[in-house]
């Protein structure tokens, strides 16, 4: 079996050197500002031996990733009825796709495309009020980081408050259905300020151990939630978790895995790690180019795809 930490710092110099890097965000202005060439990588094993390189400790805008903790959340809150708010199928369709939510009467296929995390975010807040729920996501994240320095980016939070019309759209076209229970601008509110938590690929890693170890931190050994739940968990990050390119990941990295815009990359080897890696370019389906491909290579050379 190759040293974690050697594949680790290969791929990091390997990525380094890529001119392939796929193309940053730009809808969201604050995100056409980061550095195309930045790359990180961390990698927790089940002994809780860390193999970070490159901007390992570097924050960026963590986005659609956070949508894996607010699915998380919001089943601890409401348990299995969140399923008549948001389906579980994969959707085959962009992140930020309006047709299929009214083919579906106003019901988002899952919870990781766009207008999925936007009913869920209402479910946290519901009884709330949107700055404690916020506090509620964001204490959250800094738990499982094990990390009380983790914030939210306001110029990113701001930036896509401002330009942020497709969400919009969404929100307002589920409101029309009763599938929101809140001020639309409320919930849209919580949404944006959660996509824009910054953290690093080591935070990021640290707070996924627990969907790698049957919802237990083995570090802590605090249990975040069943067993159970963090398999189905997994399983919705494998079939949803890359937008309309979730099929291409798991065939070519075969781990459950949550991208977002920002460029990062959750992904979870059941049993034996998390690993977060951050590259900002994007494919055409909003995923990290580098991200992905990062992660290609640290599957196949430590046999970890759950296929075996
Ligand atoms: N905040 C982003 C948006 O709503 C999240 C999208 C993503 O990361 N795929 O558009």
């Amino acid at each position: 079996m190759p040293k974690l930490d050697d594949v680790v710092q290969e791929i990091a110099h390997d990525m380094r050197q890529r001119h392939d890097r796929g193309e940053v965000a730009t809808y969201i202005p604050e995100l056409a500002r980061v550095d195309v060439n930045s790359f990180g990588i961390a990698v927790i094993d089940a002994d809780g031996h860390v193999a970070a390189a490159g901007d390992s400790d570097t924050p960026f805008s963590v986005q659609s990733i956070t949508k894996v903790f607010t699915l998380t959340l919001a089943l601890g809150m409401i348990g299995d009825r969140l399923w008549k708010r948001v389906g579980r199928e994969p959707s085959g369709s962009p992140f930020n796709s309006i047709v299929q939510l009214e083919n579906e009467r106003g019901i988002p296929r899952n919870p990781f495309i766009n207008a999925g995390a936007i009913a869920v975010t209402d479910v946290i807040l519901s009884g709330h009020e949107p700055r404690v729920a916020l506090g509620e996501i964001l204490r959250f994240l800094r738990f499982l980081a094990e990390d009380p320095s983790i914030v939210i980016d306001e110029a990113v939070a701001a930036s896509e408050q401002r330009t942020g019309f497709r969400n919009r759209a969404l929100a307002n076209y589920m409101k029309s259905f009763g599938v929101l229970e809140n001020p639309v601008d409320y919930t849209l509110g919580v949404y944006f300020h959660h996509c824009a938590i910054a953290m690093s690929c080591r935070q990021l890693a640290t707070a996924g151990r627990f969907l790698a170890h049957l919802g237990r931190n083995p570090a802590t050994g605090h249990s975040v939630v069943q067993p159970e739940r963090a398999r189905r968990i997994n399983a919705i990050m494998l079939t949803c978790g890359h937008y309309d390119g979730s099929g291409e990941f798991a065939y070519r990295v075969g781990l459950p895995g949550k991208s977002g815009v920002g460029g990062g990359i959750l992904a979870i080897a059941p049993g034996k790690a998390s690993i977060a890696v951050w590259s900002p370019g994007l494919d055409s389906a909003g995923n990290s180019h580098l991200g992905r491909i990062a992660l290609e290579q640290l599957t196949r050379r430590m046999g970890w795809s759950i296929f075996g």
